[in-house]
């Protein structure tokens, strides 16, 4: 394939892409705060590393990426045309890892709760993601 952009459109491009990986789990933050909660950032010792831990109430939420995580039924999930079978294969694995962790988060006492990064893409959206995890996250405490 060709290369069309300029150094400093593809510069640009990345900074997207970089800022799309973090920004949703920035603004869940947020917004979760916003709601009184309180939390803990990237907790080494759990398995997977959950991007946001709550302990108060014994729950983790894993911001999720729709492409590399396979967000079912999602529009961004799409499969590369090209490589499929690597694509495929490299997706698979993402799966059965994320499944994996849950299991292990599961049976050391954490509630888990995954936001889907499409779930997280405007702000309307965010506050809400954030309003219904909240009733979760203190459904797990009663
Ligand atoms: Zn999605």
């Amino acid at each position: 394939m060709v290369d069309t952009l300029t150094p400093a459109q593809r510069s640009e491009r990345m900074s997207r892409i970089r800022s799309a990986n973090t920004l949703p789990e920035v603004t869940l933050r947020k917004a979760l705060h916003r709601l009184g909660f309180r939390f803990r950032l990237h907790g080494r010792r759990l398995p997977g590393k959950p991007d946001i831990i709550l302990p108060t109430y014994h729950t983790v939420i894993l911001v999720h990426g729709c492409f590399w995580h396979r967000h079912e039924g999602c529009k961004v999930a799409t499969t590369p045309k090209s490589n499929t079978k690597f694509w495929v294969e490299k997706f698979d694995r993402n799966v059965r890892r994320d499944a994996v962790v849950i299991d292990q988060l599961e049976a050391a006492g954490w509630q888990v709760l995954v936001a889907w990064e499409c779930e997280l893409a405007s702000f309307a959206k965010v506050t809400a993601k954030a309003i219904s995890l909240g009733e979760e996250i203190k459904g797990a405490s009663r």
